[in-house]
């Protein structure tokens, strides 16, 4: 009995000392951790030794997290359960931080907010210092998200002071460069930029490149602020090579999704979309959509900066999806962690925590529903720029030919009669020659409020180009559209146009045709109503006539 009792003992002891080797390894050597993981987890399944088991899965949870966050999160999951059972705080603060990274990473920055919050707590109780100071810090890094600088400020003090008393070398680094950043965002002066510099120096020296890397980027970012263009791109620059050099991908989508901001309020919006590109397949193939969703909302503001109103509106809508996409996995992930019971109590944690922090949280909400006003009220505007024809205010070509595909597929689909109007103005060039080109920019504009004066509500009126346009009839019969043509031919004559120009009327010819079974897409539609208007033209303008296709091959 005795000696069994000690035998179990040397075990526990071993799985011990090889699962802190594991954890000390995990940085240097991860295959060989991961390896010693795998033994300790199955010998201290075997042995019932729970804490060994809790330490094996904590440390496979950082480690898998490298390469897939999702199983990573599910290793440290278990951790966390097991360290709550035997009631192992030291160990489960470590384990909560791959938790919060992966909430983090997925954009749920409140949810990793409240992990940390909690990791730190724990940290602080059980003397576990060396979370503490990264738990402080990521808590600064998740506020700087959400945009509360001060608070962010605060926490990377904090970090500071608790890195430095658990010597902690790269988050006393990190916290020094954050707090050096974030208080000149607040209104700092130049010695944080000189405070950056020589920790820069060190860094290098100490070959803590991801930290280089970051002052870096916040000896860029202090300055532009500063109004120094150049040194701010150098510094970029400098950062990306360290970053090449000491094979750190990670490290620049920042450096690229700066430069692009830097680029475009310069001014320079042509290398502002070259910048926000790159970033863009950095995000892609390190796959962090959150990035990426940045990235695309950034590039859409340059497309439209540019005058490419429809790149603008398809980006934004591809960012739209991603973020629906993002959202609704988080809302499936959610059910099923309610499911389970450390997720309950979770859950009620959170609650807790919400109910006391309501009024932070209003005030979040607010910011963040205006920003989504914003947004619908852009993509409302762009919507409308893609859609609509600027000169005249009816629809552009894009948009009329695409309702037109509509038209043909439902012919197709429901047998749903519809007619096709090719309106083209007569003699127009002889208005512009006559009276110039801005009594022929009128003309056109008075010339489709004449048309449209007739249509009812369910007609489509769209420029093709120039003067020529495009009307749809849905749910239409030839007697009919024969009907409405002839009503917009006469409205189109009795266009006020007498204080433009003398003894001229406007007249148009029209072309129709029928949407039919031999007609595959509106290309051949227009095709057919096209010869209508060549005939019309022919025969005298100023008349509608059916385009008679071609008769088919007989076979
Ligand atoms: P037809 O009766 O055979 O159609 O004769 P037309 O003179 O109308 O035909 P044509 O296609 O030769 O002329 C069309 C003219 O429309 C040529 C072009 O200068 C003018 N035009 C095209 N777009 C615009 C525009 O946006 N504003 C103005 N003012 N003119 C335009
Ligand atoms: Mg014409
Ligand atoms: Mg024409």
């Amino acid at each position: 009995m005795r000696r069994s009792e000690n035998r179990l003992n040397l075990d526990t002891a071993k799985i011990d000392a090889k699962n802190a080797e594991a954890y000390r390894l995990r940085s240097f050597d991860p295959d060989r951790a991961q390896k010693i993981c795998n033994d300790t987890l199955s010998n201290s399944k075997q042995l019932g030794y729970r804490r060994g088991e809790a330490d094996a899965l904590r440390t496979l949870g950082t480690l898998v997290s490298q390469q897939d966050r999702k199983a990573g999160f599910d290793y440290a999951e278990r951790a966390v359960t097991i360290y709550r059972e035997i009631g192992d705080e030291y160990g489960e603060c470590s384990a909560l931080m791959t938790l919060s990274l992966y909430y983090h990473h997925k954009g749920l920055f409140h949810r990793a907010h409240m992990v940390l919050t909690e990791a730190h707590e724990k940290a602080t109780r059980s003397g576990n210092l060396y979370v503490s100071g990264i738990a402080l810090f990521n808590l600064g890094v998740n506020a700087e998200e959400r945009e509360d600088l001060l608070k962010a400020l605060e926490y990377f003090e904090h970090a500071k002071v608790a890195a430095e008393r658990g010597a902690n070398d790269t988050i006393f680094w990190a916290s020094t460069i954050a707090v050096a950043s974030t208080s000149f965002e607040l209104g700092g002066n130049e010695s944080d930029l000189e405070a950056l510099r020589t920790a820069l120096v060190s860094l290098m020296e100490a070959g803590s490149y991801n930290n280089a890397i970051d002052a870096c980027l916040a000896i860029a970012k202090i300055s532009f602020a500063n109004g120094q263009t150049l040194p701010a791109l150098l510094s970029l620059r400098k950062g990306m090579r360290i970053a090449v050099d000491n094979q750190r991908p990670y490290m620049i989508w920042a450096l690229q999704h700066f430069r692009g901001k830097l680029q475009f309020q310069r001014g320079r919006p042509l290398s502002a979309k070259r910048a926000y590109k790159a970033a863009l397949r950095t995000a892609r193939v390190s796959g962090n959509r959150v990035q990426e969703s940045k990235t695309m909302e950034q590039l859409a503001e340059v497309y439209r900066n540019l005058g490419n109103a429809e790149k603008a509106f398809d980006m934004l809508h591809e960012q739209i999806a991603l973020k629906r996409e993002i959202f609704s996995e988080d809302s499936e992930r959610r059910l099923r962690e309610m499911q389970s019971i450390h997720q309950v109590q979770l859950v009620e944690a959170e609650s807790r925590l919400l109910k006391s922090k309501n009024v932070e949280l209003a005030a979040i909400n607010d910011r963040l529903e205006m920003a989504l006003r914003e947004r619908e009220q852009l993509q409302q505007e762009l919507e409308r720029m893609a859609t609509i024809d600027e000169l005249t205010g009816v629809l552009n070509r894009r948009r009329i030919l695409a309702i037109g595909t509509d038209f043909v597929a439902r012919f197709h689909a429901q047998g749903r009669p519809g007619v096709v109007l090719v309106v083209d103005i007569d003699n127009f060039k002889s208005i512009n020659d006559n009276y110039g080109h801005p009594v022929g920019d009128e003309v056109l504009r008075r010339f489709t409020q004449s048309c449209q004066r007739v249509l009812r509500p369910t007609d489509f009126l769209g420029r093709l180009g120039g003067e020529e346009f495009c009307i749809l009839l849905d749910r239409t019969d030839m007697e009919i559209a024969h009907r409405v043509a002839e009503r917009v031919l006469a409205s189109i004559r009795t266009t006020r146009v007498d204080d433009l120009m003398t003894d001229r009327i406007v007249t148009a010819s029209i072309g129709m045709s029928e949407v039919k079974k031999h007609h595959d897409t509106i290309a051949t539609v227009l095709h057919d109503a096209d010869l209508g208007l060549y005939e019309a033209k022919r025969t005298g303008r100023d008349r509608m006539c059916i385009g008679k296709p071609e008769k088919p091959k007989a076979a």
